[in-house]
């Protein structure tokens, strides 16, 4: 690509962004459309189900999908906002007959049910942001657990609040507003919604967690509070489908929203797709044809002059069915991971935006002294880190050396708060780390890379870049602008907009260094950066760093165990050995140090060893084992 088109890329992307939604909204229209004039009124009682379905999994496609968290909880919004909702806006007489016991505040509000959408909202907004506090904090199976809890809980307080739910009995009265327009109005509004959210800083950053959360906290990103977000959002827009779906209904109960229901939205989630819009959409209309379709079976009949027996459930075999052969043979959903796009859209709609000027990057930190002090860290029984000390001056390249296991990549570990120290001092500058959260090291001007490359896998080379430079707290237009330069820097502008999956491992190496350079650090630390590398793409990197931190004078600790790339490129170098720190120094005096020698090849060849090149041969071999 050339270099204009690298900085039309942000351009391009928006377009294709509003190509895709509108892709996606015109497709759920024209199928919409097609059930209401083609099978009348039965037709359009399946389109507003249909399109209310399309809210609800929409809304909990923005937390499922950009998170990855499965939510077996967001029906149990979409209950308090059809409760919520139906009781507000219930005609008082209706009211005085079906909730005879309601408490006084209640009472008489017959709120327009417009209106009552505010409160359904609230009360998500309120359910939601309770069961965040702790679902957050979970990842994974366990968070996903916790959310059927959720679920449980909500349908006994429903069961078990009568006066105000009539318990397990039939709710009615509720006013029947939900025509065909409203839900395919709401549908394509809570399209727009969960695509802006997709595409927002938030939605990046929540998406970086998702691909890994290790790496995206240590260039700054909030991971609690990003999945915070984004449950409360979906829950009060669950909360509003629900609301919906109850003025759809007129009548309903709280089985009603149940482990049924719950099955039905996790199951359209997962046959479209959780990690798109347009796969929220399509899993929903593709569920809803099948379900109908198969309905009409259920109760037998005579299809093509056969004659067909009634079979009991044949629509939820149907559903099963279909979700067993989707996650057999697309695991990602019918859509996949990347959004429907047509062909050349992009280019189309970028003729219509604007092209904007992008604004200069911002300086980067000022540098700062690393200082190490007294450092320990014990792994049951084991001391992994020993005692150590040393500096990391500014602006200058530090090696970091020793053994397989010395303690490097733990040190690296403290020092950006992946583990906690049992002891000793890690001062930056002038403020202490020790203590401070790992998302809370990197607004310092601290990044790091990772032994194994730890990368956001399904997001592009520059979206992996730009969800850096907005981690780092610059606004849209000065990170995009940022991010391409990184991506120019790091010779990586032909593949921006490729997924960091599938790119080749040099790259992949590269990239990890321009998603750092993006958080606009004053210290870099590079654990092995040069691992699993030739000798000519070992001497390439070498050139580059040195390049880059002579350039803006960024400080690096270099951790590799290829001693000669570390000499070449360092004015001091620090070796430890079982956790200690056993010297320090200028290339040339670790070289001849017999403390350094004896660790690295033992006390016995140590005494035969005389001449530096040899030394840095044998200490090579001794590492790389
Ligand atoms: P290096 O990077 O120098 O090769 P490490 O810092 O990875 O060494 O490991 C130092 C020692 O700490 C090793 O013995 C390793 O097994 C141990 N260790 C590292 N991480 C953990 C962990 N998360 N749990 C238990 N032991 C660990
Ligand atoms: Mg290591």
């Amino acid at each position: 690509m050339a270099s204009t088109a690298l900085a039309d890329l942000p351009r391009l992307r928006r377009a294709g962004a509003i190509g895709q939604t509108l892709v996606i909204v015109v497709a759920l229209a024209a199928v919409s459309y097609a059930l209401v004039f083609g099978l009348g009124r039965m037709g359009e009682r399946i389109a507003v189900q249909m399109c209310v379905f399309v809210s609800a999994v929409v809304a909990l496609g923005l937390f499922t999908g950009n998170s990855g968290i499965v939510s077996f909880g967001h029906s149990a919004f979409m209950a308090l906002g059809a409760y919520t909702a139906g009781i507000l806006s219930m005609p008082a007489m209706m009211q005085r007959t079906a909730l005879a016991q309601l408490p006084d505040a209640l009472k008489g509000w017959e709120l327009s049910p417009w209106v009552a959408l505010v409160p359904a909202a609230g009360i998500g907004l309120v359910a939601a942001g309770l069961s965040g506090l702790a679902i957050a904090r979970l990842r994974g199976a366990s968070a996903t657990i916790s959310t059927l809890g959720l679920l449980i809980i909500v349908h006994s307080v429903l069961i078990g609040a009568r006066e105000i739910t009539r318990g397990s009995q039939t709710f009615f009265g509720v006013p029947r507003v939900t025509t065909f327009e409203i839900a395919l109005g709401a549908a394509v509004l809570f399209i727009l919604a969960a695509r802006l959210y997709r595409e927002s800083r938030w939605g990046l950053m929540l998406r970086a967690v998702r691909d890994d959360e290790a790496a995206a906290t240590a260039l700054g990103i909030n991971a609690r509070a990003v999945k915070y977000g984004a449950w409360v959002l979906s829950g009060a827009m669950a909360a509003v489908a629900g609301a919906l779906y109850g003025f759809m209904l007129g009548a309903f109960s709280p089985t009603t929203f149940y482990f049924g229901l719950m099955f039905s939205l996790v199951a359209m989630l997962i046959i479209g797709g959780m990690a798109t819009v347009s796969g929220a959409v399509t899993g929903v209309v593709l569920v809803t044809l099948l379900q109908d379709g198969v309905r009409q079976l259920e109760g037998g009949g005579t299809v093509a002059g056969v004659e067909l027996p009634a079979v009991f459930g044949l629509t939820t075999v149907a559903l099963s069915a279909a979700i067993l052969l989707v996650i057999w043979l697309r695991p990602d959903g019918l859509i996949g991971t990347r959004e429907v796009r047509l062909p050349g859209h992009a280019r189309l709609i970028a003729l219509l935006l604007p092209r904007r000027e992008q604004a200069p990057a911002a300086p980067m930190h000022a540098a700062k002294e690393l200082t190490i002090s007294r450092l320990t860290k014990h792994f049951a029984g084991l001391t992994a880190v020993d005692c150590a000390d040393f500096q990391v001056p500014p602006g200058q390249v530090t090696g970091l050396i020793g053994p397989n296991g010395a303690g490097k990549s733990t040190v690296v570990n403290l020092i950006t708060a992946q583990f906690l120290a049992d002891e000793g001092s890690i001062r930056f500058g002038t403020d202490e780390l020790r203590g401070r959260a790992a998302h809370a090291i990197a607004p310092l001007g601290l990044a790091r890379t990772f032994q194994n490359l730890r990368l956001f896998g399904t997001l592009t080379v520059y979206e992996n870049v730009l969800v850096a430079a907005l981690a780092a707290g610059h606004a849209g237009r000065a990170a995009s602008a940022l991010a391409l330069r990184e991506i120019a820097a790091l010779e990586l502008s032909d593949a921006a907009t490729t997924t960091a999956a599938a790119l080749p491992y040099g790259a992949r190496k590269r990239l990890e260094i321009a998603r750092c350079l993006a958080s606009g650090p004053s210290l870099i630390l590079l654990d092995e950066p040069a691992a699993g590398m030739n000798p000519d793409e070992t001497a390439d990197l070498g050139e580059r760093l040195k390049r880059l931190t002579a350039e803006r004078g960024i400080g690096l600790l270099l951790i590799d165990h290829d001693l000669e790339f570390v000499n070449r490129l360092s004015s001091s170098i620090v070796v430890m050995n079982r956790g200690k720190v056993i010297a320090s120094g200028t290339p040339e005096a670790i070289r001849q140090d017999p403390a350094v020698i004896e660790a690295y090849i033992g006390r016995g060849r140590a005494r035969r060893v005389d001449d530096d090149a040899k030394t840095t041969d044998y200490a090579k071999e001794g590492a790389s084992t």
